[in-house]
């Protein structure tokens, strides 16, 4: 396995020495071929994730296909100004004289995708690579094996078969693949792999974007309008039965709104999913039976609102649950739970909402549902978490121009738009003199007076 995938990787890095990433055509051409990839194939995608994930053909819809296709469109049209060189201010000790930021490709870049958005994690990534012009491993989630085979099988239909491979496979495949010299390792998945992969690159020097997860919190103030909270939380924590990196991971809100916040998102979860979810062609299932026992686990002596809790571990099925006041060491809110279980947490007004979060890891998302401008103004300056949403959840992943990514243990580097481009790029600083002969200042021998006209000059 070692000599077959440093083999791959040299001839992608040969094919991609001969420059021929460079043009931008090439790079169109490329984000066309990945939007009819998606496009053409579509059924086929909604049928893998479905059996992968019980995932509902809207859902595969908007959070994966058209996901893509969105992104191969951006970089379709954007590609040509992000890849050109911008001008930036020349110096007086540097003129006569340029300056320009000259971005250029990495080379090969490793992209390793998780198992909860099968396609998109994979393919997203794929349309920012392209468009910085590299090549790439993609290595899909063997956690998915139906969406894992699609793309080993189309990405080689479609795309340039020189400049992208898939290598599908589990812990073994991956840590041959990551002991391999590439220019970028770009992941995503939970903190624990990430410290794997990042030990890898260390041995190469290779720069890691790390995309994690852990627990983002929400505060739901009295001042909310609780219909709209509600829904918006029950549709953020229920979608994907809960397995979104930046769900939110549990409430805090005070004592006089618990229960009419439970209520209402209770009806919420009602009027999305019926009943009995279970019934649902709108709610999907948990990725493997082993991931059920991980949240039952969870469940185990909490305090379950009635309805929660229900549960089918040969269909991969946990109902949306609700947890009140769990214990604050217990696994439930030690560790992300990604999964449809929502724990409320009574704390005494906003002060304690925020301490409360300060005093735990910077999350990937924090959410405030509030109509006070004091406290949307004070979530932003006080919570440093990776992005942020006022009286909604995830919504800030849809904006281009947003940058996405972590802080501390939720993630390093920053994707989507420019900011997708310029992590598959190196942002190289290119001066250019004229030969003018130059004052004699600069130059030894040093003198007294020579100083004197720097400190003024400089
Ligand atoms: P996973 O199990 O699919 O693992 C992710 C990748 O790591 C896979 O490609 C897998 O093959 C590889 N891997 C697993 N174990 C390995 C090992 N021992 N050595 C080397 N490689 C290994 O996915 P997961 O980690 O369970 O994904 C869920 C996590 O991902 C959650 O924490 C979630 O918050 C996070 N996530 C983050 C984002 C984001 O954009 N920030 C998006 C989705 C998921």
């Amino acid at each position: 396995m070692e000599k077959e995938y440093s083999s791959k990787i040299d001839s992608l890095r040969q094919y991609h020495n001969t420059g021929v990433t460079l043009p931008i055509a090439w790079r169109k051409q490329q984000l066309r071929q990945l939007k009819r990839l998606v496009l053409e194939n579509e059924g086929a995608f909604f049928d893998a994730l479905a059996k992968d994930l019980g995932k509902p053909i809207v859902e595969s819809w908007t959070s994966e296909v058209s996901l893509v296709v969105k992104k191969a469109d951006y970089y379709f049209k954007h590609v040509e100004r992000f890849a050109k060189p911008r001008k930036v201010k020349t110096p007086l000790a540097g003129q006569p004289g340029k300056c320009i930021v000259k971005p250029e490709p990495l080379g090969v870049v490793v992209v390793m995708g998780a198992w909860n958005y099968p396609l998109q994690l994979i393919l997203s990534p794929l349309a920012a690579v392209i468009s910085a012009g590299n090549c790439a491993v993609l290595k899909p989630s063997e956690l998915t094996p139906t969406c894992s085979q699609l793309l080993a099988e189309l990405i080689p239909k479609y795309m340039d078969q020189q400049a992208f491979i898939v290598i599908e496979g589990g812990v073994e495949e991956t840590t041959v693949l990551l002991a391999q010299k590439v220019e970028h390792i770009f992941y995503t998945g939970n903190g624990r792999v990430a410290r794997i992969v990042m030990a890898a690159a260390a041995k190469h020097l290779t720069p890691v974007t790390l995309e994690l997860g852990g627990k983002s919190p929400v505060y739901v103030d009295e001042s909310c309008d609780l219909k709209i909270t509600a829904r918006r939380l029950a549709w953020g924590k229920f979608t994907n039965a809960g397995q979104i990196c930046v769900a939110p991971d549990y409430i805090l809100t005070t004592q006089r709104m618990r229960d009419r916040l439970v209520a209402a998102i209770k009806d919420e979860v009602r009027a999305m999913f019926g009943s009995d979810p279970k019934q649902s062609d709108s709610y999907g299932r948990i990725v493997n039976q082993s991931h059920v026992t991980r949240l039952l686990g969870y469940l185990e002596g909490a305090n379950i609102v009635p309805g929660g809790g229900q549960h089918d571990i040969k269909q991969r099925y946990v109902s949306p649950t609700i947890v009140l006041d769990p214990k604050l060491d217990s696994l439930l809110m030690q560790e992300e739970i990604f999964g449809p279980i929502l724990p409320i947490i009574t704390v005494d007004g906003f002060d304690d909402a925020v301490k409360f979060v300060r005093e735990r890891d910077k999350p990937l998302a924090a959410y405030l549902f509030s109509k006070n401008k004091q406290q949307q103004q004070r979530w932003t300056d006080e919570i440093s978490s990776g992005s942020q949403c006022i009286n909604d959840v995830f919504m800030f992943s849809i904006v281009p121009e947003l940058p996405f990514g972590g802080v501390g243990p939720s993630g390093m580097g920053q994707m989507h738009g420019r900011f997708g481009f310029e992590r598959f790029s190196h942002m190289k600083a290119v001066m250019q003199r004229a030969n003018i002969a130059d004052p004699s200042i600069r130059f030894a021998p040093y003198t007294k007076n020579k100083l004197k006209w720097l400190k003024m000059v400089s």
